[in-house]
């Protein structure tokens, strides 16, 4: 026995679909190391492999991020990384894991002051934020963001970050207690609305104009929403389906917003490049060392109960970041 297990999913479907295996430890290939994981990230796309909504051959492991020590390289690579604490994005999911494999070219070496709990909750949903704001819509001092989920994961990234950006921020979330937790972390205006009357009251916030970038990670429910509240020439960023995919659009409806900009990004695209990673980590580790950006590890889960943390997720009961501990 290796003691190294994993998480699998023999076929797609709920929660429960979610079983412990016991598993060889992983050896690392050339140019690869493996990590003992002490902290992973659970993250909305997680449920999406799990429910078979984005496919993947099966059985798969599940998660997409994870935060540890390096216990051993493979042929090629650096042998100084061994002990070293890091974090990494996994390009095939398998991060549920008391183990994984990483290139060491992925790896994200932290900081002293970042735990790995910390790491898990935030790298991957911290480099989202980073493209969102950063590299899609490009916010500039004075411009107003609509974020929806702002109470989330990503969306409790992204609320400070903005507002580092110089933003005027409306947050809207879906209850008092999320919409107050937005306002906690520096939202202009935290809204709790049924999303037939949020564009109207997003109209009214800016003096009929709109604003200048939606950010929406919730999908289907807010898509009517968000494209409504677009100022002319703003850009809709729709990178999410927390409530189902958007359904088929004509440019026309783009016409029609107010010739809008939209775009429909995947975090995989923004840091396939190591420039890109490693621009990305500086930002994003440079916000957490300079007190913008924090953890909020709303909730955690030992590794074996990824399940749960599935069900939670998807019943909208989490708050800020879910983590999981091997
Ligand atoms: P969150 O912690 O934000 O959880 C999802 C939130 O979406 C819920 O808490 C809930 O907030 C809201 N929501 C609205 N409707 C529903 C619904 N029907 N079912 C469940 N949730 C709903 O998750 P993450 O931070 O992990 O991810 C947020 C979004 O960002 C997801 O859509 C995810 O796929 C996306 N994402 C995309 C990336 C990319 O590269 N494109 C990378 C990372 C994340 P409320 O109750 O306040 O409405």
């Amino acid at each position: 026995m290796s003691g190294a297990w994993r998480i699998v999913a023999r076929r797609t479907g709920g929660p429960e679909v979610l079983e412990r295996e016991d598993i060889a430890l992983p050896v690392p290939g050339p140019g690869e190391a493996r990590v003992r994981h002490e902290a992973v990230g659970v993250n909305f796309i997680d449920t999406y492999h799990r429910g078979g909504l984005y496919p993947l051959p099966l059985p798969t492991g599940l998660g997409t991020e994870a935060a540890g020590i390096v216990e051993a390289v493979g042929e090629g690579a650096d042998p100084t990384w061994v002990g070293r604490r890091v974090a990494y994005v996994a390009q095939a999911p398998g991060t549920y894991a008391t183990h994984g494999l990483a290139p060491v070219a992925r790896l994200f070496p932290l900081p002293d002051a970042v735990s790995a709990e910390t790491a898990a909750a935030l790298l991957l949903k911290g480099l989202t934020a980073w493209m969102l704001v950063e590299r899609c819509a490009r916010v500039q001092p004075g411009q107003s963001v609509l974020v929806h989920a702002a109470a989330g994961g990503v969306g409790s990234v992204l609320v400070p970050w903005l507002k580092a950006a110089g933003a005027t921020v409306i947050a809207h979330a879906g209850s008092a207690a999320k919409a107050a937790r937005a306002r906690d972390s520096g939202a202009d205006h935290a809204l709790h609305l049924p999303f037939d009357q949020l564009a109207g009251e997003v109209r009214a916030l800016t003096l009929g104009r709109g604003v200048d970038a939606v950010l929406d990670g919730v999908g289907a429910d807010s898509w009517a929403a968000s494209l409504a509240s677009v100022a002319k020439r703003g850009i809709l960023v729709t990178y999410g389906n927390a409530s189902g995919p958007v359904p088929a659009i004509s440019p026309l409806d783009l016409l029609r917003a107010g010739s809008i900009f939209l775009t429909r990004p995947t975090l995989f695209d923004y840091i396939e490049t190591a420039d890109d990673r490693r621009a990305g980590g500086q930002r994003l580790f440079g916000l957490i060392a300079d007190g913008t950006i924090r953890a909020d590890i709303g909730q955690r889960f030992a590794l074996a109960a990824a399940a749960d943390a599935h069900r939670a997720l998807e019943a909208r009961t989490t708050t800020g970041s879910t983590i999981l501990v091997p």
